[in-house]
């Protein structure tokens, strides 16, 4: 129980898990396919020695298109004709805010009042962003109250980062194809300029949003509204409403600038940050399959959407900020309103599922470390020996708790589809007891890795 609590483990997830049946069916799946990509040995593994066979890296991709093919998609990057627009409002902004902000606070008094507005105008954009195009409309992680929804949605008008159809059409498209660099929008392989703002600067094919992959939002009348009418909501919300506090304030242009244009340029690279730097540093517990990171630092700006490298492999969680103790302003926001029924049905992923990734990647973690020392030569250390030994030993065991897991996984939809109603109750408390034993040993898994790094001297634990 001590050992539960010191890792941020409540039994919360996995009664969810049982809970849940359909649920169960769909992350029983997903999860062993994942499994079976990973364990699966091929050819070239085979080749291996049996330690590294069995937690080698095998996803790595292999590029089977044609040669002639990339080379002209390659070159429609080349030729990506300017957006205007988009250019000019991403330009033109950030060097305004830059010339004229400090220039009108040296020679202009700005209100308390004023920057009032101009912080809670950060706070509604940047989390209507998260809460509301990212979380809510994006990856449909929970439900919200029409007087929620349509707060995020006026937020993320005033946030000016395009329409909803628009937005997440392209954040699913960077999900489904993360650092592709011809179908990934804003693919971090292509660079920090790229992925920060130069993917919307000009019309790059990756850029083209066919809203095929939208179905769910093109529904829906409001955001056809939205949708249609962007530009003169744009309009009125950043000019029209923002004057209009001003004129109240009586302040109409430190209000326009304050919390207008300099408020627009901080909110807008704060999001940003996402796509550009939360690809580049930090640290990846979760999947080292694509480069999202989790970030803390970062989380401070992103209002939590710093913990990246647990959403692009989560990415259905309503949380980001997965652990109760990461800064995640927007999960708090959501379970928060969740108490008084304006969201609700928030998704997560149940702990054993997550503690298996961290521990997953502890054995990539270990075994780059042996292959290090391998390569360093033939002789060696003591330490490293005893290491791998026991590195061997654990991945063993490790499997085989994850094969319990796995039967208990099917067992379980083939016990909810059989058994009569009356009997479910029993069944449950049954597979409840089953689970939290998987979940038990995995988490001794974990803390028998923790153990042997601290043996070699180093801790590249993630829990
Ligand atoms: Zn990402
Ligand atoms: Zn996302």
């Amino acid at each position: 129980m001590i050992a539960k609590k010191a890792l941020g483990l409540p039994l919360k997830g996995l009664r969810f898990a049982i809970k849940s049946g359909d649920t169960l069916v769909k992350a029983a799946s997903t999860q062993a396919s994942r499994f079976k990509t990973r364990f699966d040995t091929s050819n070239s593994i085979d080749n291996l020695p049996v330690a590294k066979r069995n937690y080698a890296d095998k996803t790595v991709k292999i590029d089977t298109s044609e040669k002639g093919e990339i080379d002209i998609r390659e070159f429609e990057f080349t030729k990506a004709p300017i957006n205007w627009i988009s250019a000019a409002i991403l330009v033109a902004t950030p060097i305004a805010a830059a010339v004229i902000t400090p220039w009108y606070l040296l020679t202009h008094q700005v209100s308390a009042p004023v920057w009032g507005v101009f912080g809670a105008f950060m706070v509604w954009t940047g989390i209507s962003i998260t809460a509301g195009y990212h979380r809510l409309l994006s990856h449909r992680a929970y439900k919200a109250h029409p007087i929620v929804k349509n707060f995020l949605l006026l937020g993320s008008t005033l946030a000016v980062q395009g329409s909803a159809f628009d937005w997440v059409s392209g954040h699913r498209s960077h999900h489904r194809h993360v650092d592709d660099r011809l179908d990934d929008p804003y693919s971090a392989k292509r660079g920090f300029w790229f992925s920060h703002i130069g993917w919307m600067l000009r019309n790059y094919p990756s850029g083209k949003f066919d809203y095929k992959n939208i179905p769910d939002l093109t529904r829906d009348k409001t955001l056809q509204i939205q949708h249609k009418y962007y530009g003169l909501w744009v309009v009125a919300l950043n000019v029209g409403m923002v004057a209009g506090i001003g004129w109240l304030l009586g302040d109409v242009w430190g209000t326009l600038l304050i919390a207008g244009l300099l408020r627009l340029v901080l909110t807008h690279h704060f999001t940003f940050f996402i796509n550009s730097l939360c690809h580049m540093f930090g640290t990846r517990p979760y999947t080292d399959t694509n480069t999202a990171r989790d970030n803390f630092f970062l989380a401070i700006f992103t209002w939590g959407e710093g913990y990246h490298n647990y959403h692009h492999f989560f990415q259905y969680d309503y949380r980001n900020g997965v652990k109760w103790w990461q800064y995640d302003p927007t999960k708090w926001l959501i379970a928060g309103l969740s108490k008084i029924g304006l969201t609700s049905e928030l998704r997560t992923v149940d702990d054993t599922t997550i503690k298996h990734a961290e521990v997953q990647m502890q054995f990539k973690t270990a075994q780059q470390q042996i292959d290090t020392a391998t390569a360093s030569g033939i002789d060696i250390p003591h330490a490293m020996k005893n290491f791998q030994d026991r590195i061997k030993f654990e991945y063993e065991a490790f499997t085989k708790t994850v094969e319990e897991w796995q039967a208990l996984k099917t067992k379980t939809i083939e016990l909810k589809k059989t058994e009569f109603a009356d009997r479910l109750h029993e069944v449950d408390d049954k597979l409840k007891h089953d689970y939290a034993k998987v979940e038990q040993k995995i988490l001794e898994h974990n803390s028998n890795l923790k153990t042997a790094f601290r043996a070699i001297g180093t801790n590249k634990t993630t829990a």
